[in-house]
């Protein structure tokens, strides 16, 4: 009981069994019914052909021998038992009994069926004959007044027929027998559908078995047959889809794995360079430059200078593991925008003035009020004016505009800078991707700025864009929530 398939046959044949018993059983009894109401009908009729030969002519007792004979003939031709009786239960004929055997009877007074047409004008039974030792059917029949009294025979009462049962014992054997053949033999083709419609269930299921399987044992390229709309198509679909989807998020997964061994890689290479020169310059003084007036204070400086970058790096790379990672929260809150940036611009000031450049803050008159986290947003413009200032060439001016563009407020940061070629435009956004790894270095840059830049702008639900002529300077921009 195990599989699906015995559990279906079993039960189907349960109630095969159940239903085909019970319809032969009721079937088998209507039948028998019948058969003995028929055949009670046909003795009657012959109780009443009877009577019409007994009350016919008119030549007294003198008839009786002809009449005995032309009872004895039907009794044959029939092969019923007729038996007449008078009022006291006397037997004075019988087709079975000879004449000189008539008086060894019993009284048939008492006999059901007698009794029963004494009452009611006809009476039948089945019983054993006790003088023939055979299962027997018996019909009474009473003489009434219409009839009147036989002219042969004047004390004629009742006219009893009986049949033995055998012949219907027979048809009803004979049925029965069809009956239970009928039923195997319907059981014999319920089992065959029931095994045909089990298999037909089973073998998806089956097959959806060894499917699941062999994803669960991480061959995920197969791919289960949907051959129809019903539960077990809609079951094999969503098995499929299923194991899309697991597919898909194991390469996201493995794409991720790449991603972060590539960015450790990354990480080990971006610290090598300025812990490895930081180390040069203090192996230099300690063995002995720390005493040399002419270059000490330099190679101090120098290592100073390294210190202060790999700083710089750790500051950013914390930063960005922490938007990576989801730590960091942003908060959101509605401020005025255009004071904001003025204030931001001047804090670049000191900067810019170190190489003669301006920044230059071109906003609306009018106060505008902007959703975002400010802190979030000041480190991202900030790192935008920072690189403007840092890629441009000494006594350019930076642009920080804000403009209100078909209602939308959109940031730009425009310099006057060397410009980035197309080709690298696309990439500037990711970690350490740098267009030129020298100038990026010399001027102290960590390769994280933008990258950093894009996740704020991004968890603004905005998106960060650049443009760019070679020569003649970028423009990164981005719009801003009202
Ligand atoms: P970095 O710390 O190297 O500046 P960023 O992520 O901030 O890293 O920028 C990535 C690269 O994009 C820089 O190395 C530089 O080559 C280029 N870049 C960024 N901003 C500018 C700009 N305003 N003008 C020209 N090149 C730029």
């Amino acid at each position: 009981m195990s599989s699906v398939r015995t559990k279906i046959t079993f039960t189907y044949l349960l109630f095969s069994v159940l239903i085909i018993s019970v319809l032969g059983i009721l079937f088998s009894i209507e039948i028998e019914r019948y058969i003995f109401d028929r055949l009670l009908g046909t003795l009657n009729t012959e109780t009443k052909a009877l009577s019409a030969i007994l009350h016919e002519g008119s030549g007294g007792a003198e008839q009786r021998g002809e009449k005995a004979k032309e009872l004895n003939a039907v009794a044959k031709a029939s092969l019923m038992r007729i038996t007449l009786i008078d009022s006291s239960g006397v037997v004075f004929y019988d087709s079975s009994v000879p004449d000189s055997l008539l008086h060894t009877l019993e009284n048939h007074g008492r006999r059901p069926e007698i009794l029963e047409a004494m009452h009611s004008g006809t009476g039948s039974n089945v019983r054993t004959s006790r003088t023939i030792e055979h299962d027997l059917v018996y019909v009474a029949r009473q003489i009434d007044v219409v009839e009147g009294p036989s002219v042969v025979y004047p004390n004629l009462q009742f006219i009893r027929v009986s049949v033995e049962l055998t012949d219907v014992n027979k048809i009803m054997y004979e049925i029965r027998f069809k009956i239970v053949l009928a039923a195997i033999v319907v059981l014999i083709l319920v089992i065959i559908a029931s095994q045909v419609i089990s298999r037909r269930l089973s073998n998806p299921i089956v097959e959806i078995g060894d499917i699941v399987k062999e994803i669960k044992a991480g061959n995920l390229d197969q791919k289960l047959p949907v051959r129809s709309q019903d539960e077990i198509g809609r079951l094999a679909g969503l098995i499929n889809e299923m194991t899309d989807r697991l597919k898909a998020d194991i390469e996201q997964m493995k794409k991720l794995e790449r991603v972060r061994s590539e960015f450790l890689g990354n990480v080990s290479h971006e610290l090598r360079t300025p812990i490895f020169s930081l180390k040069g310059f203090l192996e230099t003084l300690i063995e002995g430059a720390i005493d040399d007036k002419t270059v000490n204070r330099a190679f101090v400086e120098k290592a100073y200078h390294h210190a202060n970058r790999l700083d710089g790096l750790l500051t950013d790379l914390i930063e960005i593991s922490r938007i990576e990672s989801g730590e960091m929260k942003m908060s959101f809150r509605y401020f005025e925008v255009c004071s904001w940036l003025k204030q931001l611009a001047a804090d670049f000031a000191d900067i810019a003035s170190k190489k003669k450049q301006k920044v230059v803050v071109e906003v609306p008159d009018s106060e505008i009020l902007v959703l975002g986290d400010k802190d979030r947003l000041k480190q991202a413009v900030g790192n935008i004016i920072d690189n403007a200032l840092k890629y441009s060439s000494d006594g350019t001016t930076t642009f920080v505009r804000l403009e209100e563009i078909e209602g939308k407020v959109v940031l730009s940061v425009s310099d006057m800078g060397p410009g980035i070629e197309p080709e690298h435009l696309p990439r500037i956004f990711e970690r350490f991707y740098r267009v030129d790894k020298a100038r990026s270095r010399e001027v102290g840059g960590t390769g994280l700025g933008l990258a950093i830049v894009k996740h704020i702008v991004e968890a603004h639900g905005s998106k960060i864009s650049v443009t760019s002529e070679i020569g003649k300077g970028t423009t990164f921009s981005f719009e801003l929530k009202k």
